[in-house]
């Protein structure tokens, strides 16, 4: 489960366990009081299905200098015990070559005359050598966005990457917002006593 943190700055970021790997994401303004409003409170965990909401909006995005900003290393994942939801983990766009969530962009390129398309990271972009017919973050996509560069002859029709990528924008997470509002609201008003302190959603 992801944890909201206060950033020393103000505002508020997000970690999250994914793939093994522990994650820190920014999140939009609207994205923070999303959660907020969810009755999600600095220091405490939410479910990941939520955070990936907020990601393929665009309200939630990683960069590689987040990381070292929050200084976030590998082994606090077993401090925080940000344990995983595999369930919500598919939900997270991924490199199509290493599986990394930083700086994603949706990318097509020629290779020897056949069309070739990708969701790659900042590191995997600038390795390529080939010019991009098609290069757009991954935060800016949405349904509507695909299928026009689809029709636009921009993309190759029927890609698994765009397939994926579609499943995961089509992916109706309201119940999960609701679940833990409701959730959420029914241990505030019990007495807590004999409650766990974490969420569980499943
Ligand atoms: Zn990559």
């Amino acid at each position: 489960m992801p944890l909201l943190e206060t950033k020393n700055a103000g505002g508020y970021f997000a970690k999250a366990n994914i793939n093994g790997v522990v994650v820190s994401f920014h999140l939009t303004p609207f994205g923070q009081r999303q959660l907020l409003d969810a009755g999600i409170q600095p220091g405490k965990k939410f479910p990941l299905a939520l955070l990936a909401d907020l990601a393929r909006a665009g309200h939630a995005w990683t960069t590689p200098s987040m990381a070292e900003q929050a200084g976030i290393f590998y082994a606090e994942q077993f401090d925080l015990n940000l344990v995983g939801d595999e369930s919500a983990e598919g939900l997270f766009a991924a490199c199509t070559n290493d599986g990394k969530l930083d700086d994603l962009h949706l990318v097509a390129w020629e290779s020897s005359g056949r069309p070739i398309l990708k969701l790659l990271c900042g590191a995997c972009r600038a390795e390529l050598p080939e010019r991009f017919t098609l290069n757009v973050p991954v935060t800016l996509l949405s349904l509507g966005a695909l299928s026009q560069l689809e029709a636009q002859g921009k993309m190759p029709a029927g890609d698994s990457v765009l397939g994926r990528l579609r499943e995961s924008l089509a992916a109706d997470l309201s119940a999960s917002w609701e679940a833990f509002r409701r959730q959420n609201a029914s241990r505030q008003a019990g007495l807590n006593f004999d409650r766990p302190d974490e969420l569980d959603l499943g």
